[in-house]
């Protein structure tokens, strides 16, 4: 009989030779155990999803009580399904009066597709404008606005129309023009290695997209729903994007992303010709169900006032000669090491020892700290000594 791995390794579709192959049995708040019981702190939440860590009995109640009722009906945008409109209802409640209109999605690529489409549609423009460094998703679309060579060259041609600027520079701003459509940009670089960008340059970024007549796409795939310490991100710098990028952590857990704009910029969907967007499983309504209990949940605990005291706790006891730095905002953080080397046996002990972490795409010499937002001040210092003591193995 194969095992369960061998049966991984012959017939799931492998994307590295190298998969951790971890085999977990369950997971309750921010642990995971695996099929002997062993206990293992999620320090990454999935990748920034399970933001109210796994199991949440108020989103499983949900999920139940939705699943009971029924499940797919249509392709999106037909009928009127008690879970899309509530959702839609709840989000746009809490967001500023210029995101009313929800398109919900797969996932946080298809969100990043059809904010593209929908800037092209609105503006009548071609070009695009996005950041090195910048991570958006795997999706043709999504791969060529994302900001590193290596990932993408093997897929050209992609769309054209895309060019780079930096992060967080002032000067390249008026790469920006009147052909520009759209700027998208990831309100914190995540893949980047957490880049926290400055509160002038994002309104300059977005009085400059004003000025142009340039849609701003902020992509909060990562970063929203308390993860930095503020419900959205870009509560932090004062603006307000145009086209906002919601996946991960909106749907508690299931797939769903959205794409969030105007009535006004959504309705370029509508004509010429009809149907600007198309998705069979987009606002699923089982993960609707899902998306809004997690929302009302994290919105009713209060979980995000209490992030900026973890973010100091974790900033105050990753203290190391060999930590270079801990960087980012809120529970969106990365420890930065000498090299990739070193990150990766530190990262290797870490697991052995109980605490799943990782690197991130375009920096692999810094380690990935973005625990489920419900984590407790002893689930950090269990989760820290076990990081100092893999630093102090090989440092
Ligand atoms: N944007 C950002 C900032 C992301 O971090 C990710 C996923 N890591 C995506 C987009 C793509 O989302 P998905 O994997 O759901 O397509």
């Amino acid at each position: 009989m194969p095992t369960l791995r061998q049966l991984f390794l012959a017939n799931n579709a492998q994307t590295t030779d190298f998969p951790l192959l971890l085999e977990f049995e369950r997971a309750e708040g921010v642990y995971m155990y695996d099929k002997e019981g062993k206990p293992f702190i999620d320090l990454i939440s999935g990748i920034g999803v399970s933001n109210l860590g796994h199991s949440n009995p108020y989103v499983i109640n949900a999920i139940k009580q939705q699943v009971d009722k029924y499940m797919h009906l249509m392709v999106y945008g037909e009928y009127v399904q008690t879970p899309q409109v509530r959702f839609a209802e709840k989000l746009t409640s809490i967001l500023p009066s210029g995101l009313q209109s929800v398109y919900f999605t797969n996932s946080g690529s298809e969100a990043v597709e059809g904010a593209l489409k929908l800037a092209k549609r609105f503006t009548g423009r071609q070009q695009v404008i996005a950041f090195h460094n910048s991570y958006h998703g795997s999706t043709h679309g999504a791969l060529s606005v994302m900001g590193n060579e290596e990932f993408k060259q093997a897929y050209r041609p992609l769309l054209p129309g895309v060019s780079f600027i930096s992060f967080n520079k002032t000067a390249d701003l008026s790469y920006i023009t009147n052909q520009t459509a759209c700027v998208i940009v990831e309100t914190l670089q995540g893949e980047a290695g957490i880049r926290v960008p400055d509160s002038a340059y994002m309104q300059a970024l977005r009085a400059r997209c004003i000025e142009t007549g340039t849609l701003l796409i902020l992509d909060e795939i990562q970063a929203a729903f308390g993860r930095t310490g503020k419900l959205f991100a870009f509560e932090h710098f004062g603006i307000e994007p145009d086209i906002l990028l919601l996946a991960k952590a909106l749907g508690g857990g299931m797939p769903v992303g959205a794409f969030i704009a105007s009535n006004q910029i959504m309705s370029a969907l509508k004509e010429n010709p009809i149907l600007g967007h198309i998705t069979t499983f987009g606002g699923h309504p089982v993960c609707c169900a899902a998306g809004l209990a997690a929302l009302e949940f994290l919105l009713n605990e209060n979980l995000i006032n209490q992030v900026a005291e973890k973010e100091a706790l974790f900033k105050k006891l990753l203290v190391h000669p060999a930590i270079k730095q801990v960087r980012g905002k809120g529970l969106m953080l990365a420890m930065e090491l000498e090299s990739f080397d070193l990150n990766k046996k530190i990262i290797d002990r870490c697991i052995e020892n109980g605490v799943i972490t990782d690197w991130f795409l375009h920096c692999s010499n810094s380690m990935r700290i973005a625990p489920p937002l419900i984590i407790t001040p002893a689930e950090i210092e269990k989760a820290c000594s076990v990081i100092l003591e893999a630093i102090a193995h090989y440092c």
